[in-house]
């Protein structure tokens, strides 16, 4: 078995005006295909390791053979976090609800949702070169963090809840260098339903 390029649940150009069509396909088409088909290539002579689920390969990325585990994280990091990306935004208004657990939580934990938003949005800005900004579960906690390159929380064992690409891939075609004007926009098709629901199956 190989990996495979995942459908996005939407048209390239459902996030219009937040998120533009362009950038959505050479993102999806391009880069994640990219990604899919370098970590088959790496994969290549590691059948076993092939037949693996990707989360599970990278939460266990030490019992992966040194020559191919650069690779793997880069690539296979890559794959797992666009696929969780394309899940975490919606063109649905009605999922783009904050409410349910995650609202209580994000309230008990940053106090408000603005100054929970302005945290996150401030991991995403700081991130120095390419990089995502997460909002995990580690353990039992919610947590604000970044990570550099497509190294993915599930490898240092953090469950992510929501996941922004701030890679300048993800936005230089509208923004050009405004990471700042990207971000702000990409609050407003966050499916919030999907992170509420993977917030419940682990909390
Ligand atoms: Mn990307």
């Amino acid at each position: 078995m190989t990996f495979e390029l995942p459908n996005l649940p939407y048209a390239y150009d459902d996030l219009e005006p937040y998120i533009d069509s362009k950038t959505m396909e050479i993102h999806h088409s391009k880069h994640h295909a990219t990604y899919v088909q370098k970590l088959n290539d790496a994969l290549g002579k590691y059948p076993d390791l092939a037949k693996k689920e990707i989360n599970e390969i990278l939460k266990n990325i030490n019992s992966v053979p040194i020559e191919i585990k650069t690779a793997v994280i880069n690539h296979g990091g890559g794959h797992f976090n666009h696929s969780f990306f394309w899940n975490i935004i919606t063109p649905d208004k009605k999922k783009r609800e904050l409410k349910g657990k995650i609202a209580e939580a994000i309230k008990k934990e940053f106090g408000s949702f603005d100054e929970f938003k302005k945290k996150f949005s401030e991991a995403a800005l700081a991130r120095f070169g390419s990089g995502w900004a997460w909002l995990v579960l580690n353990g039992d906690e919610l947590e604000i963090y970044s990570t550099g390159n497509q190294d993915s929380p599930i490898m240092g064992g953090k469950t992510p809840l929501l996941g922004l690409d701030v890679w300048e891939h993800a936005y230089y075609i509208k923004w050009n260098s405004d990471r700042k004007g990207y971000v702000e926009n990409w609050w407003n098709v966050v499916n919030w339903e999907r992170v509420n629901e993977l917030y419940e199956k682990k909390a």
